[in-house]
This record gives structure tokens, sequence and C-alpha cells, in this order.
């Protein structure tokens, strides 16, 4: 009995501390401009994309449902107009959080359907986008074309990036993140090899002057991006020639594949760790 009280009580642990939630009271949303009408808030959780004009507040992601109030504030500094559309770049509810408090405010919020078939198998109690799509949709507000289409499953299997035409802006959600390594989600459908793919198509959309807004961390450039996928090519080809030998997954996460990069980005933490990064190749490529 007292076991099993135990480990129900290490699981419960396990399950809070993979999306460890701040002391919102603490938290201070801040506002930083990307290019145009387009900015991105920070708080606690994903960076939030906020795009203003005369067709009403467009807004990526919307962080944990304590800080809606803090989120709402920061907004007002910028646009008086009604928040009037949202997107879920994907299901996590560091992105998620705040969708029943802008629900409930009349907000939009659209989503991949598997944001939505994701969110119900993996039980979570954040309220899914009321709006799925398959492949892509377009919002033409305020002077741009804002186009949001499926990635390769990457982080999860309902990542979207958001464009903005005219700023030459795009929000990625966690898909990067300039944070630590990626967080590869493989329980709700994130893959290691399609995340390099969606890199591939991250670069391939972005020429030099493009503000790529990431999920998590700061304003990149598709420099930064081409180096962050050449660092995963790297360490793909290293996971591939451990299999080629036999090795088995412990052996790989043992054997400093990544070592001369684990400074900068392995976060010591579940998410965003050499270790996870690693069984997310294994999990791809093995036999
Ligand atoms: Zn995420």
């Amino acid at each position: 009995m007292k076991k099993l009280a135990l480990i129900s009580m290490l699981m419960v642990f396990a399950a809070s501390a993979a999306f460890a939630q701040p002391d919102f009271d603490k938290v201070e949303v801040k506002v930083h401009p990307v290019a145009g009408s387009v900015y991105y808030l920070e708080g606690a959780g994903g960076n939030i994309g906020v795009f203003i004009g005369d067709d009403g507040v467009f807004l990526i992601d919307d962080q944990y449902a304590p800080l809606t109030e803090k989120i709402v504030a920061a907004i007002r500094t910028l646009s008086d107009e009604p928040i009037r559309f949202l997107i879920n770049t994907h299901m996590h509810p560091d992105h998620t959080g705040g969708n029943e408090n802008f629900g409930k405010m009349g907000t939009m919020i659209y989503g991949h359907d598997n944001v939505r078939t994701q969110m119900a198998k993996a039980e979570y109690t954040q309220t899914p986008p009321f709006i799925t799509f398959g492949e892509d949709m377009s919002f033409h507000i305020n002077g741009d074309k804002v186009y949001v289409f499926k990635t390769p499953d990457a982080h999860t299997n309902g990542d979207v990036y958001v464009l903005f035409e005219n700023t030459n802006t795009i929000h990625t959600g966690d898909v990067y993140r300039t944070t630590s390594y990626p967080y590869i989600d493989t329980t709700n459908g994130g893959s290691f090899l399609g995340t390099i793919k969606a890199y591939d198509l991250l670069i391939e959309l972005s020429d030099a002057d493009t503000k790529i807004v990431p999920g998590h961390g700061v304003i990149s450039n598709v420099a930064d991006v081409r180096s962050f996928r050449d660092m995963l090519l790297v360490i793909r080809d290293r996971v591939q020639s451990s299999i080629d030998d036999g090795q088995t997954l412990e052996q790989i996460q043992a054997a400093g594949l990544t070592k001369e990069y684990d400074e900068r980005w392995d976060s010591g933490r579940r998410i965003g760790s050499a270790k996870a990064l690693l069984e997310s190749a294994y999990m791809d490529m093995k036999p």
C-alpha cells in the first residue's frame, strides 16, 4: 500500500515537472517588438505572438490561465481593438492554458486537427481550439496575409508555423527554441527526423531578413536556424553510426555524442536535455 502511494506520488511529480508551473504572482509580462505591428509577449510559458491593427488583435498562443489578466493588460498597451483570433501552435499547456479565458471573452481559437484530438487522448484539462484545420489556413487582416500551416511532425503531431507575409516574420511554436535542445514530445507524435525536416522547411521559407520568433527564447534569423539544424544533422549521423555498430540506447546516451554542444544547449531537465534528444533520435532510427 505504502509503495503504491509512493509510486502514484512520484507519477504526480513527474507529470507536474514536465510543465513545471512558475509562481504566477511574480511573473511579469513583457512586450517585445518584432516587425511592423507584430510583437511578442514574454511571460511564463511559450512566447505569445501579437498582431495588431484595425481588424482586431490576432494572438499566437496564450500561456497559462492565471496569466490571462496580465497578458490582456500587456495587449492593451498596444491596441484597444477586440482580441478576435487566437492560434494554438500546438497542444502543450504552456501554450493553451489561457484558451478557456480567451474563449469566454469571445476570441475564436484555431489549431490543427491533431491539437484537439491529441489533447483529448492525453487527457489534458485545458480547453482545446474550437476551430480546427487539416493543412493550412490564411487570415487576411490588418493589411497582411497571415498564413498558418502544418509542419512535418516535429515537437508534436499538431505543430504549425505562422507566417506574416508583409512583415516577413515567422512564429515557429516549439518546433524551434533558443533556450535548449529541441524537445521532441514522442508521446504526442513528435519526431526527431521530422524536426530536421521542419527546420529545412523554415530555412527554405526564410531570407536573410526574416524575423523568426521561437516558442521559447529570443528572435532569431535564418543563420541561427541553419546552425541549429546542422547540429542536429551531426547528432543524427552519430546516432545512426552507433546504431549500425549495434549499440543500445543506454550506450548511446552514455557515449558523449553531443558533448561539444551540451554546455550551450543541454537543459539538464527532462525538456531540452541531451538525454531526451538522443532517445528521440534513437526511436526514429532504431532498426
Ligand atoms: Zn511545447
